[in-house]
């Protein structure tokens, strides 16, 4: 009977005998100010960049020993690293031409701040040291990282998760474009300040890890500190089951996707497990192949991919034999991601140039017809047991690359391995990225100082009301819901939403309405990009709106004069106003009224919202709804 398992069968997952071990390790950036000099933390549009510089790696003898092998086999190709970038986000410190500054005050106090809400540990003297990084994310070719305590913890509803530790580090270059002689990167993101919180292994199915994250990114949210918006805060999992191995995966944009994340994850392991064992049924422990050149069989092909490869010179096709391989290359571990697909990833972090690995289990397919894969079966001498691959391109290149996929195949049969995947950013699928890095070699940071984590230091800061009880109060506050008061708080502090509620006299919805509303609807009705209006100049909007009583048309006149004019702030807004033209007459009070009273006797004695209706209607946003309201309490 076959062990091969297929992704139907588990639907249902039983964590506990699947022995689910999970752990998180967060990242999240901060708005300190980098962490070694004072540039901002703006990640800007590409096409802002105006300067550009070179780089190449070197390297000294004895450290390549512990490097990547994949980035140093780059190096010695000669690959340099370009970067991108424009004097409002990168310095000298950023160029590696000066030594580090800091570390960034701010920085260092929301640091001590959220590992105080882990209860952690806190080490009395910190140091910062250098990670090597040799794929030239780094203008340094290391990443400065200092842990600055252990042994936290904290709560949720399955249990009580450990913290391993808490680091305080920077960030890498952002990857804009990568070239077979060169990679670009831009200089934006490198140096901004990175909290990373790593759990420990005690969660035990994917709703505890959806709780996990959830818990830690409102306890990193608390913080004025932090960084709001994609890719701003980064959650890496760690996965394992019974027999399987520890696996990280990278890339969860989207936190909600978690739990699904993690089941695909337990069914891969589990499915691949299967496959190690029906192979072992069928006595297979080992692949060895000739490599079998059937190029004549495609001389003539209708196949668009084989005959493209077959224009590269000196191309061939050559095809490995698989021995009691069928229905194996196309059993699918992830979703229309199949063995094969693991084995091309796979193939392609060393062959990128191979475009096409065709399989045995999907052939015919792509062009390639029934009686060209009959003829391959013949001239390599397979059954209806085996199995084989196919790789076009030039011979030299598809020779070793089938070698490579022999050795890659030998060690996915062999076992689970520890290793490096990333979420596809569509779903929830996840591809190989790297084997596992080992524990890289650290050098302490001569440039920065030691810092004395003392009683002074760490006392002095507060622990701030968490994020989410913060949200809970303001939306009671201000009277909208939690959505709306994040939008608010993107924008303005607390104390400032508060300020524009009460200077305008307006609801906290109409302010919302007013702030965030008009401005898409005029970019969408009258094509005007909206500008982004200065705290002062808000402030003045809404004292001006309560004075002279503006309706929703006159304010919404303001704001496209404003952006228009493209000003974010204004030195005297009555000024600006009346040489604008832009004071309406205050509203007739009398003659809405008399209007209203004739509407009510229309409506014929209609509930007083269908009343409401026909006067907004009437009025079209020139009188305000709450006077309207007030006049049609007071007549009906
Ligand atoms: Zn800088």
């Amino acid at each position: 009977m076959s062990k091969l398992i297929f992704r139907d069968d588990l639907k249902e997952l039983d964590y506990k005998a699947m022995g689910l071990l999970c752990g998180l390790e967060i990242h999240q950036q901060l708005n300190s100010g980098k962490l070694f000099c004072c540039c901002p933390c703006n990640v800007m549009p590409n096409d802002s960049f105006d300067k550009k510089i070179s780089r190449r790696l070197r390297f000294s003898t004895g450290e390549s020993g512990t490097i990547d092998v994949a980035a140093l086999a780059e190096f010695k190709k000669g690959k340099f690293n370009e970067y991108i970038f424009n004097d409002e986000i990168a310095c000298l410190v950023d160029l590696d031409e000066e030594p580090p500054k800091g570390p960034s005050k701010p920085a260092l106090d929301a640091v001590i701040g959220v590992s105080k809400m882990f209860n952690l540990k806190f080490f009395d003297k910190v140091q910062f040291m250098r990670k090597l990084i040799i794929d030239g994310s780094v203008t340094t070719g290391f990443q400065r990282t200092a842990m600055v305590g252990q042994g936290g913890y904290f709560e949720t509803s399955q249990g009580k998760i450990e913290i391993l530790g808490i680091n305080l580090e920077e960030d890498s270059c952002r990857a804009i474009e990568r070239f077979d002689s060169h990679n670009v990167y831009s200089l934006d993101r490198q140096g901004i300040p990175l909290i990373e919180v790593t759990t420990g292994p005690q969660i035990y199915s994917p709703e505890q890890a959806l709780e996990a994250a959830t818990v830690i990114g409102d306890i990193l949210r608390s913080f004025k500190q932090t960084r709001r918006g994609l890719g701003t805060i980064r959650q890496d999992l760690n996965v394992s089951i019974i027999g399987g191995a520890r696996v990280e995966i990278k890339g969860t944009q989207n936190l909600k996707l978690i739990p699904e994340i993690l089941k695909d994850e337990m069914r891969r392991q589990k499915i691949h497990l299967s496959i190690i064992d029906e192979l072992k049924s069928r006595g297979v422990q080992k692949v060895t192949s000739e490599i079998f050149d059937v190029t004549s069989i495609f001389k003539d092909t209708e196949s668009a991919v084989v005959k493209t490869n077959l224009e590269i010179k000196n191309s061939s096709v050559l095809a490995i034999k698989l021995d009691n391989f069928t229905g194996i290359l196309g059993h699918e571990l992830q979703e229309n991601h199949r063995f094969a697909s693991e084995v091309s990833d796979r193939n392609k972090k060393h062959f990128p140039m191979i475009k096409g690995l065709f399989h045995s289990d999907e052939l015919p397919k792509y062009g390639i017809t029934p009686e060209e894969v009959e003829s391959v079966k013949t001239s390599i001498g397979t059954t209806e047991k085996d199995g084989f691959i196919l790789i076009c391109n030039e011979k030299n290149i598809a020779e070793k690359s089938l070698n490579n996929v022999l050795d890659i195949i030998n060690q996915l049969i062999s076992s689970v391995e520890e290793e490096v995947r990333q979420v596809d950013p569509k779903g929830t699928v996840t591809k190989f990225s790297r084997p596992m890095p080992g524990s890289a070699r650290m050098y302490p940071e001569t440039d920065v100082q030691t810092i004395e984590f003392d009683s002074e230091l760490v006392d002095e800061i507060s622990i701030p009301e968490l994020y989410s009880t913060k949200l809970d109060r303001l939306s009671k506050s201000f009277g909208v819901d939690n959505s709306k008061v994040v939008d608010f708080l993107d924008k303005y502090s607390e104390e400032q939403v508060s300020s524009l509620i009460s200077e305008s006299s307006k609801t906290g919805t109409a302010l919302y309405s007013i702030i965030f509303d008009l401005a898409k609807d005029i970019k969408k009705r009258d094509k005007i990009e909206p500008v982004d209006f200065k705290y002062s100049l808000m402030l003045d909007l809404a004292k001006s709106i309560k004075e002279n009583n503006f309706n929703q048309n006159s304010i919404r006149d303001i704001f496209v004069s404003l952006y228009k004019d493209r000003l974010n702030e204004v030195s005297n807004l009555q000024d600006y106003l009346e040489k604008n033209n832009l004071i309406s007459e205050p509203v007739d009070e009398v003659a809405v009224e008399e209007k209203i009273k004739e509407i009510i006797l229309k409506a014929n004695g209609a509930p007083f919202g269908a009343v409401m209706g026909m006067c907004m209607k009437e009025f079209a946003g020139a009188v305000d709804g709450k006077l309207i309201s007030s006049l049609l309490k007071k007549n009906m």
